[in-house]
């Protein structure tokens, strides 16, 4: 190749060297610069003349940022050199310009003069900080700005059984918030959560490793690593104090105080990983009893020591899974005028055991989880039960709900936007709540209104075991009862309940309230049921509660035959 030819290519291998989209360099290997394009130039702010002119040739780990970045990329460097292509993420922080991280390929090049390493670098700013935007967002609560849930967990997950790092968590709940947020409406509310935060934060502001977050609603947690897990008593009554003075807040003084459980890591639990669950429990007992509000886990506080912990934590995990399921058990009608329904009942295996929804409700309730299982629970129960309905098989499907679902503020919102999402009509939607909630101080009106108003209907679950208040009954936005299986049982056999019932379904009647008879095994006890004029049947001797598929089995041989109650060869109620 002649000289001119040889200029020629040269000239066209720099024209497109320096039009590159990428910045491209070439570093020798004690990491100087022997050439770079002109996109590096741009974003170093320096030419390549001057990073490589003779016997001054510049370093790359000059543009390097701090020592970690520079030993990290030493070692890449030393592993292209072996022969092994590398590509690392790495901030460059140069003196005449922007700092940016890059995203850097190098690949060895052996040439006469030496080994050498050809880099090219891609501009990912903006997707790390995009990432770090949603990382953030996922990690922190939108009104406070605090760590969430998931990064409180993630603190703990990492200290996992290590038991020389002591840790404890303390979890705060502000008793009767519901009111203020009734009274005061929501706006107003989150600002005196706001405040609330910011007392918290200032509480803990003297010690080191402490991390403040919200879990939701009106519950906060405070997470101290060691060092400062010894503290955490005199941390719980620092806040109690601070929440105990008066906010200030639209023109009013209140005065909210406060609720807290705590537990330590590895005094109280077996897993760092266990410590918030086991402070949310602390919590559940403080509210009930503590005569200070303060309250200590404590193994037995859930019953039976660390076997039932690691039952809370396979629980959460079978949540996360969505391995909670639906089974669907119809409802048929005993007199004219009526449609099947459904009662969606949940299930969980664990470990290839069926456990008992008795058990593991009370158990979700207890560690806080219940929000989450009747999320689980409605939207497997409404977008099944929707298809059916479409199908004109049944008319409705009822879930049970626990009173917490009925403190939690945006449970109407959910619901609304899953009948919208499913396409059901409202009233094709019943909420179960058992009596005994029904009638205690925890039936959170405001919920149960939204619910009304939102056009759903309302029953009386195992109705005969909670003490009705007859003038509370009366006045409840119910449109039915469900007599308790225990009464139905032995009806035949027992007077007693056979009174019971008779007088139950009478009272529903007076009251102009549906009546369901739950637990029915045999064909007598529902014959007897039809002539006593209940309204509704549900037990084992229709169906057992089932999965999808087999329920549209079952539905296609039965539906015809039992709808508008046209079973019942029994002679009707006189
Ligand atoms: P429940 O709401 O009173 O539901 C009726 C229970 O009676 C169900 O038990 C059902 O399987 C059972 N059952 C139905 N027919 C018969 C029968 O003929 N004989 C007998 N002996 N039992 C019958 P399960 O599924 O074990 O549920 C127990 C309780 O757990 C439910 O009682 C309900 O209070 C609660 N539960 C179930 N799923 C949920 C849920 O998603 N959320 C809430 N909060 N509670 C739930
Ligand atoms: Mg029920
Ligand atoms: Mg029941």
């Amino acid at each position: 190749m002649s000289e001119q030819d040889t200029n020629f290519y040269s000239e066209l291998l720099r024209a497109y060297f320096d039009s590159a989209n990428d910045a491209i360099f070439v570093l020798c290997n004690e990491l100087k610069f022997l050439m770079c394009n002109r996109l590096m130039e741009q974003w170093i702010g320096c030419s390549e003349a001057a990073l490589t002119r003779h016997n001054e040739r510049r370093p790359i780990t000059e543009l390097l940022g701090d020592e970690d970045t520079i030993t990290s990329f030493q070692r890449a460097m030393q592993q292209v050199l072996a022969g092994d292509p590398q590509r690392l993420e790495c901030l460059i922080h140069p003196a005449g310009g922007e700092a940016r991280w890059l995203e850097i390929s190098m690949t060895r090049v052996d040439v006469e003069a030496g080994d050498m390493v050809i880099a090219v670098a891609r501009d990912i700013t903006r997707q790390r900080e995009q990432l770090a935007r949603i990382r953030y967002q996922s990690t922190h609560d939108p009104l406070t700005g605090l760590p969430n849930r998931v990064l409180l967990q993630g603190l703990l997950d990492e200290v996992g059984d290590d038991s020389s790092r002591n840790s404890a968590v303390l979890v705060v709940d502000i008793p009767r918030f519901r009111d203020v947020n009734e009274a005061l409406g929501y706006r107003t509310a989150d600002k005196i959560l706001r405040t609330v935060a910011q007392r918290i934060k200032a509480a803990v502001v003297a010690y080191q490793g402490v991390t403040t977050g919200h879990l939701g609603g009106d519950q906060f947690a405070v997470v101290a690593g060691n060092g400062a897990a010894v503290n955490i008593e005199s941390i719980a009554d620092i806040i109690r104090t601070q929440l105990a003075r008066p906010i200030q807040e639209s023109g009013m003084q209140l005065t909210l105080g406060s609720n807290i459980g705590i537990a330590q890591f590895p005094e109280q639990v077996e897993r760092c990983s266990n410590l918030l669950q086991a402070a949310e429990t602390a919590l559940h007992h403080a509210k009930q009893s503590a005569a200070t509000g303060i309250r200590n886990f404590h193994p037995e506080l859930y019953g039976a020591g660390s076997r039932r912990l690691a039952l809370v934590n396979d629980l959460r995990t079978a949540i996360d899974d969505c391995r909670i399921r639906v089974h669907l058990q119809p409802i048929v009608p005993l007199q004219k005028g009526g449609g099947i329904r459904l009662e969606a009942l949940a299930r969980w295996t664990r470990d290839d055991v069926e456990m008992s929804p008795d058990q593991f409700i009370a158990l979700a309730e207890l560690s806080g989880h219940i929000l989450q299982v009747t999320q689980l629970v409605m939207e497997q129960a409404i977008a099944q039960s929707a298809q059916l309905i479409r199908e004109g098989f049944v008319s409705g499907v009822a879930i049970n709900l626990s009173p917490h679902c009925l403190m939690d503020r945006f449970f109407t919102d959910r619901v609304a936007s899953l009948i919208k999402r499913c396409q059901i009509p409202a009233n094709a939607l019943t909420f179960e709540i058992t009596e005994g909630v029904a009638m205690s101080e925890r039936m959170h009106q405001h919920t149960v209104q939204a619910l009304k108003t939102l056009g759903v209907q309302l029953s009386i679950d195992d109705f005969g075991t909670g003490h009705s208040s007859l003038c509370k009954l009366r006045h409840l936005p119910v449109g039915e009862l469900k007599i308790d299986k225990s009464f139905i049982r032995d009806m035949l056999t027992d007077e007693g309940n056979a009174t019971i019932v008779k007088a139950s379904i009478n009272l529903a009647h007076s009251l102009k309230l549906k009546v369901v008879a739950e637990g029915i095994e045999d064909e007598a006890t529902l014959a007897c049921l039809a002539r006593m004029g209940c309204d509704y049947a549900q037990g084992f001797c229709i169906s057992q509660p089932l999965p999808l598929p087999e329920l549209l089995g079952w539905l296609k041989t039965h539906s015809a035959a039992m709808a508008d109650g046209a079973h019942c060869q029994y002679p009707a109620k006189p």
